[in-house]
C-alpha cells in the first residue's frame, strides 16, 4: 500500500467516526467512544479523556487502555504536568521520550509508569477549551510522529464540539428535568388544595342542605298557622293585625322559597337531584301554567298572554321541576315589567327536535355587564324595579340545573327597557 493510499484509510475513517460522535448525544457513551477510537487511529496503549470542571480542576472521565479496559491507577498519578499547560496554552504537545524530557524531571508519575511516547491535544470549541485528549504509550518511545499532530488536532476537534453539544443536551435535559419535577410538585400540591377545596365545599354544601331542609317545616307550620289566623279561625281581627300578620306571612313565604331553592342546589351539587319523568301533554300543562300566573300580582298595565301551538307533542318529563323553572321565569317576568305584556309562548322546534317554552316580557330588560352571571348563585341584578321584592339570585341557577337534568338547554336574549326573552328547550324523547 502506497502512503497515499494508507492516508485516503485513514481519512475515511477519521472522517466515520465523526459522523458517529456527531450523531451521539449522551455524553458518557460519546467520552468512552472518542477515546477508544482515538487509542486505535494513533496507536496509543492508554488513553484519558479529561473535562475541565467549572473551578478549573480536571475531571478525568475516561481511563482505558487500547481494548477498552478501564485504568485503575487514580487520577492523582496521572501527570498533570503535561495536561494543564496543553489546556492553558491550547496549544498539543508531542514528546518522544517522556523519561529523557528535560522539562518532566519533576512529574513523578512518568518515572513511576515509566512513561515513554505522550501526545496530547486540547478539545476547542471556538473560544473555550472544554478538555483534553492524552495519549500514552509506556512500552516504546517515539511512538507517535510530527505527522500525527494534524490529524489527532482534527480529530480533536470534531470531538470538542460533540462533547461540547452533548454537555449542552445534558444540562438542557437537566433543567427539564428540574422543571418537570417542579411543576410535577406544584400539580401535587394544587390537586391537594383542590381536593381540599371539593371536599371543604361538599361539607358545605351538605350543611347548607341540612340546614335548608330542616328549616322548611317550622316556616310552613307558621305560615299554616298564620294564615289560619287571617281566616279569621281564632276570631276577628283589627285592620291593623289584619296587615301585619299578612305580611310576616310574605317573608315567611319569601324565607320558605330561599330554603326550597337552597335546598335544591345543594341536592344538585351533590348530584342527588333526581327527576321523576312522566308523559306530559304539553297544552294542557301550559294552560295550567298560565292558570296559576294569571294569579300572581302585576301592574294593571300589563298583559299576559298565552301563545301555544295547537298539537304539541308530549313530553316525557318531571312536570313539577318543569312547573317549578316556568313559574320562576314568570314570576321573573311580572317582577321586572311594569307596563306591556308578558307571553308564555311554546313551539315544536322541528329542526332539533325539541320543544321551546319561553317567557318573553317588556320590562326593564338586563344589563349588558350582568348577563353573564345570570345563571351564578346568588346573582341578583340592580335592575330592580323600586316596588318589587329582591329575590334570592337563585331562581335562575336551579332553573338552568333543572332544564340540563333533562338533557335541554336555557338561553336568554335581552335589551335594557326593551324587555327579555327566557328560553327552554326540551329534548323530545
Ligand atoms: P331572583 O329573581 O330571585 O333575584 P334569579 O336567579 O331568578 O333570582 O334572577 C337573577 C337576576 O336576574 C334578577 O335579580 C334580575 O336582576 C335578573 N332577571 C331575571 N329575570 C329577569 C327579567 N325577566 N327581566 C329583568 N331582569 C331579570
Amino acid at each position: 500500500m502506497t502512503d497515499t493510499m494508507i492516508n485516503s484509510i485513514f481519512f475515511e475513517k477519521l472522517l466515520e467516526i465523526s459522523r458517529q460522535m456527531a450523531q451521539t448525544r449522551v455524553l458518557d457513551p460519546l467520552l468512552k467512544y472518542a477515546m477508544h477510537e482515538a487509542l486505535q487511529l494513533f496507536q496509543g496503549e492508554h488513553g484519558y479523556l479529561v473535562l475541565v470542571k467549572p473551578d478549573g480542576s480536571l475531571d478525568f472521565r475516561v481511563k482505558i487502555d487500547m481494548h477498552g479496559n478501564e485504568l485503575s491507577q487514580p487520577e492523582a498519578e496521572i501527570s498533570t504536568t503535561i495536561l494543564y499547560p496543553v489546556i492553558r496554552e491550547r496549544k498539543s504537545r508531542l514528546i518522544h521520550d517522556a523519561l529523557k524530557e528535560p522539562t518532566l524531571t519533576n512529574a513523578s508519575s512518568v518515572f513511576r509508569l515509566q512513561v515513554r511516547s505522550v501526545v496530547c491535544t486540547p478539545l476547542i470549541v471556538q473560544d473555550e477549551v472544554p478538555g483534553a485528549l492524552y495519549i500514552e504509550n509506556r512500552s516504546t518511545s517515539h511512538i507517535f510522529l510530527e505527522s500525527n499532530l494534524k490529524p489527532l488536532e482534527y480529530f480533536a476537534s470534531q470531538a470538542a464540539v460533540a462533547i461540547q453539544n452533548a454537555i449542552l443536551n445534558e444540562e438542557l435535559e437537566a433543567r427539564v428535568a428540574a422543571r418537570t419535577a417542579e411543576l410535577e410538585m406544584a400539580l401535587q400540591q394544587l390537586e391537594h388544595s383542590w381536593m381540599q377545596a371539593v371536599e371543604a365545599n361538599r361539607i358545605r354544601t351538605t350543611l347548607l342542605g341540612n340546614v335548608a331542609h330542616d328549616m322548611r317545616a317550622p316556616i310552613s307550620m307558621g305560615i299554616s298557622a298564620l294564615t289560619a289566623i287571617t281566616d279569621g279561625m281564632y276570631g276577628d281581627l283589627t285592620l291593623g293585625q289584619h296587615q301585619w300578620i299578612t305580611r310576616t306571612i310574605h317573608s315567611l313565604e319569601h324565607a320558605f322559597n330561599l330554603t326550597s331553592d337552597v335546598f335544591d342546589l345543594a341536592k344538585a351539587e351533590e348530584k342527588q337531584l333526581t327527576l321523576q319523568r312522566q308523559p306530559v301533554e304539553l297544552n294542557s300543562f301550559l294552560h295550567d301554567v298560565y292558570d296559576t300566573c294569571e294569579k300572581l300580582p302585576r301592574s294593571p298595565n300589563v298583559q299576559f298572554i298565552l301563545d301555544v301551538e295547537m298539537m304539541l307533542p308530549e313530553l316525557q318529563v318531571d312536570k313539577t321541576r318543569i312547573k317549578q323553572v316556568l313559574l320562576n321565569l314568570l314570576s321573573n317576568a311580572h317582577k321586572f315589567t311594569e307596563e306591556g305584556m308578558i307571553t308564555l309562548y311554546a313551539h315544536h322546534q322541528k329542526d332539533d327536535h325539541s320543544i321551546l317554552i319561553g317567557v318573553r316580557d317588556t320590562g326593564i330588560g338586563i344589563p349588558k355587564d350582568f348577563m353573564d352571571k345570570i345563571f351564578q348563585r346568588f346573582q341578583r341584578g340592580e335592575n330592580t324595579l323600586a316596588h318589587a321584592q329582591r329575590g334570592t339570585g337563585l331562581g335562575l341557577a336551579i332553573s338552568k340545573e333543572l332544564v340540563e337534568l333533562h338533557g335541554g338547554r336555557i338561553e336568554f336574549s335581552s335589551e335594557e327597557g326593551i324587555g327579555s326573552d327566557f328560553r327552554i328547550y326540551l329534548p323530545i324523547t
